[in-house]
């Protein structure tokens, strides 16, 4: 986890010194392509050669839209996006005989893209919710998120309860930010563009806890001294790669992939390779 812990950290360098705040005008954007040739390794050889924003799919190419500020599903090393998403997406290119190139966005703008065919479809540590599921499909579950709470290390929060009235940091259009915002009022929570200008914020005391997925939250904390993640659980949920409505036959082949990679071992093997058992 050292090495994730410096990139992390490096990351947070990044967005501190990007223009942070609840804006959502500081889009992050850009794009690496993954080549799936060799094995599905984040070593797996990456350039920055951009696939033209609107571009049509091509029928040997699938684009992969993610926010790439989430590790260890999808993070920045170097130029490179990798991380468990990023190796799925790899895996399931090599099975369907597809070159998978990787845009970089919003969170915010996924669902969007998906829908309109800028991407294919979206690895995104995404919860399946019933109010995404109205607008994109969601192939079977590849992985399970937890909503956890970081605080400063001598914080008086404790669990969820203890959350009412204070300040909270979410990503903005996430799980963490809609059951917040439902849970403690709008007013309560401060939406920012990344899970890491959330955490930044925290740091400097403009939140005073950030509600996100339990394995951003670990690499966050542990990149980042006199903060904690709270044993207790806001909620859990299941992730899963989401496709156009339209493109049915895409996610026909997706959970077919899907399964032949969780019965030969090589998801499971993915997730081990990025988070170590404590
Ligand atoms: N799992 C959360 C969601 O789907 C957060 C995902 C993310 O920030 N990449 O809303």
């Amino acid at each position: 986890m050292k090495k994730l812990a410096l990139l992390v950290a490096a990351a947070l360098m990044c967005a501190s010194m990007a223009a942070c705040g609840s804006s959502s005008s500081s889009s992050a954007s850009g794009s690496a392509s993954a080549s799936t040739s060799g094995s599905a390794s984040a070593s797996a050889s990456t350039s920055t050669e951009a696939t033209a924003s609107g571009e049509e799919t091509t029928g040997d190419t699938l684009i992969m839209g993610t926010n790439a500020a989430f590790p260890p599903y999808e993070y920045y090393e170097n130029d490179q996006i990798v991380g468990i998403d990023a190796d799925i997406a790899k895996a399931l290119g090599e099975k369907l005989g597809k070159e998978v190139t990787i845009e970089d966005m919003d969170f915010n703008s996924l669902i969007t893209a998906v829908q309109t065919g800028k991407i294919d479809m979206v690895l995104a540590g995404m919860t399946v919710t019933p109010d995404r599921e109205e607008n994109v499909n969601f192939t079977d579950s590849y992985a399970t998120g937890i909503q956890s709470i970081i605080v400063p290390e001598d914080s008086e929060i404790t669990g969820p309860d203890d959350l009412a009235g204070h300040k909270i940091g979410v990503q903005e259009s996430t799980t963490g930010h809609i059951y917040c915002a439902d849970d403690y009022g709008e007013d309560n929570v401060i939406a920012y563009t990344t899970g890491a200008n959330a955490v930044e914020a925290l740091k400097t005391g403009k939140v005073d806890a950030v509600v996100i997925d339990n394995e951003p939250a670990k690499a966050f904390v542990e990149a980042n001294e006199g903060l904690k993640v709270l044993d207790t659980e806001y909620t859990v949920e299941d992730y899963a790669i989401a496709v156009s409505k339209e493109n049915t036959e895409l996610l026909d082949e997706l959970n077919t992939a899907l399964a032949e990679l969780k019965e030969d071992g090589t998801i499971q093997s993915i997730i081990d390779k990025y988070i170590t058992a404590e």
